[in-house]
């Protein structure tokens, strides 16, 4: 190691909105609301007099699931008691937050360890540039998730997220809308002071924040000047950190008990229940699939990171090792793809049953894998199948095309597509695809391509005698 590179310590405060219908101490509805100052109410809003409505028992569990999913124990005892925390912000309107002691503790996650996951309310927003206050969001639950300083490099901490929001993601605990997880991170250099960047609203600006912020302290150890335990955030447009005060310790926060919130108590029978009601682990799910399918590790992993395709790959329960690592692939290379492009446009819609997408994904998988059909082809009609508005979940199992109908659209077809039909009578029999790709279109996707190419190859084969 250089001069002046000490080795980095980096720990996250991970605070994840958990989805509930309401929020935690009163019954407003929870979550993204159209317009600013809707979902409030007098507890929310703290008016004079309003006492909270008892802690929403939803929320514990949800709570409770994330630290039993990272490894925490409940603690002995199983209570859990709520403190005011005290600092002063517009979008505050307590003058405290309220904060649960640990709901699980001492876990092991992805290499690093998990201090402890506990139940806090989320603040309002305010907008300093307009010097306006939303108070809609006060008051939604989140679970916090306190890791020890465990991660040196931004891409241990990269890893980590990517693994926690799987775990996430399989649990459905917590809310995926952009923006309802936010991160504060504390970055150290060997003995030196804490620097805390807080609320970076993505994982990916968490990476960017830490590669940042450890090249800023290297530098400024390389200089010989002093690290200041301060707060900072992180400015998405410019890509840095930029200090905002000097942090505060514990004791600036006054903490105490909450007089106006019972402590609740965890019992072994209570969090036994939950237990046993967790869903198999993305690691579990990567070995099981590995050893029931006899696909690669590799496969395996990656179906288990996505839940969705791990499911439609169950569905499927292809027959044999070489049919299973070929539908693998297709999931992983096609459908992952058209998912993506979907979800980011707001129009996926997985259906609730999946077994009616086994026989259309082991047909398109074996089509592809085979050549008969173009991953092109085979992204069209996955995205025309799993498009929301185009062919909902309920019009999947419409009627399949079959026989002569199927010849009536391809005579149709080849009157647009004579260029690629002389191809294909020449010799490029790779020109049948685009005939298939426009019968196929014009069948709204509902016959099995393998027939349209049969029936395709039948005509044209006719033509070349
Ligand atoms: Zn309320």
């Amino acid at each position: 190691m250089k001069a002046g590179e000490g080795r980095m310590m980096i720990g996250l405060e991970i605070h994840a909105q958990l989805l509930t219908a309401s929020k935690l101490f009163c019954f407003c509805p929870a979550g993204p609301t159209q317009s600013p100052n809707t979902s409030i109410c007098p507890v929310c809003t703290a008016q004079p007099g309003a006492k909270p409505a008892g802690t929403n028992a939803r929320a514990m569990e949800q709570a409770v699931r994330i630290a039993l999913m990272v490894g925490c124990t409940v603690p002995e005892g199983g209570r859990v008691a709520f403190l005011r925390k005290h600092y002063f912000y517009p979008d505050l309107p307590n003058n405290y937050q309220r904060t649960s002691t640990p709901v699980g503790a001492d876990g092991l996650f992805c290499g690093a360890r998990i201090r402890e996951v506990h139940l806090e309310e989320d603040p309002g927003r305010y907008d300093i540039r307009k010097d306006k206050v939303d108070l809609s969001r006060c008051g939604t639950p989140l679970a916090e998730i306190v890791t020890d300083p465990d991660f040196s490099t931004p891409e241990e901490v990269r890893l980590f997220l990517k693994k926690l929001s799987t775990v996430l993601d399989y649990l459905g605990a917590t809310r995926m809308e952009a923006g309802s997880t936010r991160i504060d991170v504390n970055v150290s250099t060997d003995g030196g002071r804490k620097v805390e960047v807080k609320n970076v609203n993505s994982f990916h600006n968490v990476y960017r924040a830490i590669k940042y912020e450890v090249i800023r302290q290297k530098n400024m150890r390389r200089r010989g000047l002093e690290i200041l335990q301060e707060t900072c955030h992180f400015d998405e447009l410019q890509k840095i950190t930029i200090s905002s005060r000097q942090k505060e310790s514990a004791d600036d926060y006054r903490y105490f008990p909450d007089p106006d919130i019972v402590p609740i108590e965890l019992s072994p029978r209570e969090v036994a229940r939950i237990c046993a009601d967790l869903p198999e682990s993305p690691d579990a799910k990567a070995q099981r699939l590995q050893g029931a399918f006899s696909i690669s590790a590799k496969n395996a992993r990656a179906l288990s990171e996505h839940k969705d395709l791990a499911a439609l790959f169950e569905a499927v329960r292809p027959r044999d090792g070489k049919r299973a690592e070929a539908c693998a692939e297709f999931l992983l290379n096609d459908t992952l793809r058209v998912f993506n492009y979907l979800k980011k446009k707001g129009l996926l819609a997985v259906p609730e049953k999946l077994e009616y997408e086994a026989e259309f994904f082991s047909q398109a998988a074996e089509a592809v894998a085979s050549g008969k059909m173009t991953g092109k082809l085979a992204r069209r009609l996955v995205q025309a199948r799993f498009e929301a508005g185009r062919t909902g979940p309920a019009d999947v199992e419409t009627r399949q095309v079959e026989g002569a109908e199927i010849e009536r659209a391809v005579h149709e077809a080849l009157k647009g597509q004579k260029g690629a039909a002389e191809d294909y009578c020449r010799g490029k029999k790779a020109a049948i695809h685009s005939i298939v790709g426009e019968v196929m279109k014009a069948l709204g996707y509902r016959a099995d391509p393998k027939k349209v190419i049969t029936v395709l190859e039948k005509i044209l084969n006719s033509k070349q005698r």
